[in-house]
């Protein structure tokens, strides 16, 4: 069984061993409260004491103050309500304080909301400002020197957290003495810990949050360091817990954990060197280049922390490319917020005026300072197994033509569809309802699978294909003659190998009908396949039969296909999902189970593994599911249902693919809840 390869730490990290020991002991052994005063708070707060101590020698604390807390979302929280109770202070006292509270524009979202929340609640209405960055991800300092006089807050974070890039604090803190700004300074350090040299003191940051869950602690401990002289206002009252700084019982097992790792990197023998950790990025860099051709990387290497790599790839997009990797068994996130049908672009990229496609299609590779070179060269071998795997699904070019796939392929976006009606012992294909943003889509996969298009017929007239025809270059007979909805001018079907298309006109729509011809001509019985771009046809009941299934090119509902008989009674989720001992117990009792992998081809082809509980697994991406589908219902209209258990990696594909085939009647299909993720196949008996 693979393990998997963890390469999101700016995300989280696991917890440090050391740090596990000393949280067990700080909850076994030393559980006391440190507010008690008999022996066993004593101890507790020996350890409070400590872990204080050394934390303010490795972050250069000086006169400052250091409290611990739960993260550094409260560690921004309180950073931001110290500095504006302080301006309304003064304002009140009639002192000019400035009118904006300026913020970098690629901050953790924890900043500007913050300052948008507290802002309204002490009723200041300052204006909040966006400082930009440039295309290196680097502040506008000029930007920034013009409006540091009227500035009453200022916060740039230390380190990026989706592309690694490092503010140049330096820079701004002599701006800010230059220009004689009274401004507060808030600096995000959560992504600095443990990365970069940090002498707080020595600087005139007011207000440094961390995160110890982003340096191997648990979640749920941070730090907030405050500047001698910087105003404070506590954000939680109560018992007076950390010099009334914050109240409440301290998180004592996060301390000691957090502790075990800041000693760790006073010690110096725990974690990699600045150089050590460039190393392992250049190597997976130059993994990432061999696999995965025209890949750009998002942010310049000279300014990032070594342990951040934010790429795009042209023609892929963010889900694609956090799909194979985890199937191979990578954890990699996406640089932006994903939906399953389209990426939002980062704002963090588009603040870089990156171009949508890398905006929208960017990953974060992304490990901690305790990597090591042995993962980092397993992790290597798995982005060039991720390539292999993308460039034999067409997804990225090859030179090699790839094995041709056969019958029908579904290619959506934003809930339209294009279908391409494909036969591999022709190579010859027909596309129908091309959408504009699948043309590069369309142009790769024909181009990869050396098919030969036969035609691009559209289900409403006047679309223009001029755009995917010209991409198509050879692969299409540009000169063709066609009407307006792109059918042959010269015939009324289209042949390709043993299945016929052929052209319903329905008002100003044109249905298509697919199936084997007799006699030059369709009978009901022998249409496999309706395209529409509507979901139930009137016209079409006459020339199909109940097993024609209509592929719509609009499917907002992700149903993929639906049946010309009237749809099964839906089946309730519940009744649909079998967890992994459920699995165990139907295989037992249907040997002639088939299992199915619904992912995309080139997750198949990625995992190292792939689940099969002891059986043969197919691949039917959902992509395919319409052409097979077909066959399956063949089956169970003869009487003969063969058991299908659909699974992916998390149950979601694998549950639209049961619906679907519950809906068109198949009473045996099953999905595996929680997917591979929490039940790997492969342990299967
Ligand atoms: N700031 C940055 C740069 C971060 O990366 C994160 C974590 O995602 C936070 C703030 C919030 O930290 P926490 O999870 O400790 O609240």
């Amino acid at each position: 069984m693979t393990t998997e390869i963890y390469l999101d730490g700016n995300a989280t990290t696991a917890v440090l061993p050391a740090a596990i020991a000393a949280a067990a002991d700080a909850m076994g052994q030393r559980y006391g409260n440190p507010s008690s005063s008999h022996g066993t708070g004593l101890k507790a707060k020996v350890l409070l004491d400590q872990t204080r101590a050394c934390a303010l020698r490795l972050l250069g604390v000086g006169d400052g103050r250091l409290m611990f807390n739960s993260g550094a979302t409260e560690g921004i929280q309180t950073a931001v309500l110290s500095a504006l109770v302080a301006l309304r202070e003064r304002r009140e006292r009639g002192d000019a304080i400035g009118n904006l509270l300026v913020y970098g524009a690629t901050e953790h979202k924890a900043v500007p909301e913050s300052l948008a929340h507290w802002n309204r609640l002490l009723g200041l209405n300052l204006t909040l400002q966006k400082l930009p960055v440039d295309q290196d991800g680097a502040h506008d300092l000029a930007l920034l020197r013009q409006w540091a006089p009227q500035a009453a807050l200022v916060c740039t974070m230390a380190a990026n957290n989706e592309t690694g890039i490092v503010t140049n604090l330096a820079a701004i803190e002599v701006l800010l003495a230059e220009t004689g700004s009274a401004a507060y300074w808030l600096v995000d350090c959560v992504q600095a810990l443990g990365k970069l040299d940090l002498d707080l003191a020595s600087t005139r940051i007011d207000y440094a949050p961390f995160s110890g869950h982003k340096l191997y602690a648990p979640k749920g401990i941070g730090m907030l360091y405050v500047r001698a002289g910087a105003p404070f206002t506590p954000l939680i009252m109560g018992g007076g817990q950390e010099g009334g700084l914050r109240s409440g019982t301290e998180n004592m097992a996060g301390i000691a954990a957090l502790g075990a790792v800041l000693s760790a990197l006073e010690r110096g023998d725990t974690f990699r060197s600045h150089h050590q950790l460039a190393s392992f990025r250049a190597r997976l860099a130059d993994s990432l280049r061999a696999a995965l051709p025209g890949v750009v990387f998002n942010h310049p290497f000279d300014q990032s922390l070594p342990t951040t790599l934010n790429f795009s790839v042209p023609g892929l997009s963010s889900r694609e490319l956090m799909d194979v990797f985890d199937a191979a068994q990578v954890r990699v996130s996406s640089g932006s917020a994903c939906s399953a049908a389209k990426a939002a672009p980062s704002y963090v990229l588009d603040a870089m005026q990156a171009p949508l496609w890398r905006s929208a299609g960017a990953i974060r590779m992304s490990f901690g300072p305790l990597a090591d070179q042995a993962t980092i060269e397993d992790a290597c071998r798995r982005i060039e197994r991720c390539g292999a795997a993308l460039r034999a699904s067409c997804l990225i070019p090859s030179e090699r033509t790839a094995a041709p796939h056969d019958g029908l392929l579904q290619l959506g976006v934003e809930g339209a569809c294009s279908w391409l009606v494909l036969d591999a012992a022709s190579r010859s294909c027909i596309v129908i309802d091309p959408l504009p943003d699948m043309t590069s889509r369309i142009e790769s996969y024909v181009r990869c699978q050396n098919y030969q298009v036969q035609a691009i017929v559209c289900t409403s007239p006047g679309i223009d294909r001029s755009i995917l025809i010209s991409a198509l270059g050879r692969h299409v007979d540009s000169h063709a003659a066609t009407d307006a909805y792109g059918w042959p001018a010269s015939g009324h079907a289209i042949e390709l190998g043993a299945q016929t298309l052929f052209s319903v006109a329905d008002g100003a729509a044109r249905h298509y009908l697919l199936g084997t011809a007799v006699d030059a001509a369709l009978p009901p019985q022998a249409v496999r396949f309706a395209f529409s771009a509507r979901p139930a046809v009137e016209a079409l009941r006459a020339l199909t039969c109940a097993h024609t299934l209509l592929c719509p090119t609009r499917d907002e509902h992700n149903q993929f296909c639906v049946g010309m008989a009237a749809p099964a009674t839906p089946a309730t989720p519940a009744a649909l999902q079998l967890d992994r001992a459920a699995l165990d117990a139907f295989l037992q009792e249907h040997p002639d189970t088939e299992l199915i992998d619904v992912r995309e081809p080139y997750e198949f082809a990625a995992t190292s593994t792939p689940g099969t509980a002891g059986r043969g697994a197919r691949s039917v991406p959902l992509s395919r599911l319409a052409e097979h589908a077909s066959e399956w219902l063949r089956g169970a209209q003869q009487g003969t249902p063969t058991p299908l258990v659909f699974f992916c990696r998390s149950g979601n594909r694998s549950l639209k693919a049961a619906q679907l085939l519950r809906r068109l009647g198949h009473a045996q299909a099953y999905s595996l809840s929680g997917g591979l993720a929490l039940a790997p196949l492969a342990h299967a008996a």
